[in-house]
């Protein structure tokens, strides 16, 4: 193995802004042969670490003058109001003038406020956490071969692959299906749920595929697949079996085994029994999808839960509602999720690093915008990619992958011919105020 010594880094090495700008698979690979000095990293950790204040501090005034817009349209409508008992043409045009500056304050402050609270948290968090890959893969990487070496591969938690479905992953999870149905029928009590897809073919394809990498996985309840007809690139593991996949999903998956990766670390949370664990604590499934909408009204409306509506239609759509707690998200089983949906695509014949290079390619994807929702509810952490990129050096090499298949390009088309015509959801500019561009 070539070392590269960090002092006398060839001229053309790339320095460490260059790595953590990497996408993870191909950090990974060659991080085994950096050799970062501990002093490099650290200053460098600090920098990251006040860019990031730096850049919130500046949407947090962002936010603040555009409240104060906000404020001051509501004085101007005020002042109209109590100048006469009914508007002359002036003063008719002064206020919808007035209306379509609330209405552009509205959505810019609901824009900076997403970027305030998952954007540029996420984009940072990707630095950080590929900072820790340069920093600690060297080790891992030797500890990892050194078991597999020593015939101690076996040995890590979860270490027993050749036993899939037969071990004790998340058991009783028959006990979970009405926690995940009441989830879904609240869902649409509240008319948080996206329309299903019409279409069957696409439905049966999900289902399918979906119940093929179920095979191969801890999962003990049957899978019942739901396709919905939204944009949002995202899918979402319910208690009991539920999934949630969307269209832009799928249109945004490149290969059959991107998309089955995405699916089968949402069969982990459901076979670990994830969202059972967090949500046990809060209880009902009602107060659980309350807190998520006030919380979407807060983050994205200003607060008023009233337009709790407007924020449905916001770019986070179903992610945003969902409780994180009911996804059973958080840092440790996000790790476990990551390890156990590595195997299973493995044990199912696919390229196991399916979930990892369709999380390369959101965590590449400039336009934050198409990516808050699938980080707000798939948050990187350094454990998730330690322990996802260790468990693809642990698993045994197969000789052949599936990675993509006919259907898969078939249904990609029926996918992509929805999406067309149904752009994503944005809120729509009142027609006084034309396009609000
Ligand atoms: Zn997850």
């Amino acid at each position: 193995m070539v070392v590269v010594c960090w002092s006398v880094r060839a001229a053309g090495a790339p320095g460490l802004p260059e790595l953590v700008r990497k996408p993870y698979l191909e950090l990974v690979a060659m991080a085994a042969s950096l050799d970062v000095p501990k002093k490099a990293i650290d200053d460098y950790r600090k920098q990251l670490e006040q860019q990031k204040k730096e850049d919130i501090d500046g949407l947090e005034a962002e936010k603040k003058s555009l409240k104060s817009q906000e404020d001051d349209a509501h004085r101007q409508l005020d002042e109209l109001n109590r100048s006469a008992s009914v508007d002359d043409k002036d003063m008719a045009g002064k206020r919808t003038s007035l209306h379509c500056k609330l209405w552009q304050a509205d959505r810019d402050l609901r824009e900076t406020k997403t970027e305030r609270s998952i954007s540029i948290p996420v984009e940072y968090d990707h630095k950080l956490t590929k900072l820790e890959i340069v920093a600690q893969w060297p080790a891992k990487k030797r500890e990892v071969d050194a078991a597999v070496a020593g015939g101690k591969g076996r040995a890590r938690k979860w270490g027993d692959v050749d036993d899939i479905g037969f071990r004790k992953v998340g058991e009783g999870q028959e006990n979970d299906i009405k926690l995940g149905e009441e989830a879904i029928n609240e869902l649409r009590a509240y008319r948080l749920l996206p329309p299903e897809s019409d279409s069957k073919a696409l439905h049966e394809y999900v289902q399918v595929l979906g119940d093929r990498v179920a095979a191969s996985s801890d999962l003990k309840v049957p899978l019942r697949v739901q396709v919905l007809d939204t944009a949002e690139i995202n899918a979402f593991g319910l208690p009991g079996g539920r999934l949630l996949v969307t269209v832009g999903l799928i249109v945004r998956s490149a290969s059959e085994a991107e998309l089955a990766g995405v699916l089968t670390h949402e069969i982990a949370h459901i076979a670990a029994r994830h969202g059972e664990k967090l949500s046990r604590p809060t209880g009902s499934v009602s107060r659980m999808l309350l807190q998520g909408v006030t919380m979407a009204a807060d983050a994205f409306t200003g607060g008023a839960l009233g337009t709790a509506r407007n924020a449905a239609r916001d770019v986070l759509g179903l992610g945003v509602h969902l409780n994180l707690n009911l996804l059973g998200v958080n840092r440790e089983t996000e790790a476990e999720a990551g390890q156990l949906s590595t195997q299973y695509l493995w044990h199912a014949g696919y390229d196991p690093r399916g979930f990892m290079l369709f999380y390369d390619k959101m965590a590449g994807e400039e336009d934050h915008r198409v990516t808050s929702s699938f980080f707000r509810t798939h948050p990187p952490s350094v454990d998730r990619a330690m322990v996802s990129l260790a468990e693809l050096e642990y698993l045994p090499k197969k000789a052949r992958l599936r990675t993509d298949s006919v259907r898969f390009r078939n249904m990609h088309a029926v996918a992509e011919a929805w999406l067309k015509t149904h752009k994503r959801a944005e809120s729509v500019a009142p027609a006084e105020c034309g396009t609000g561009n």
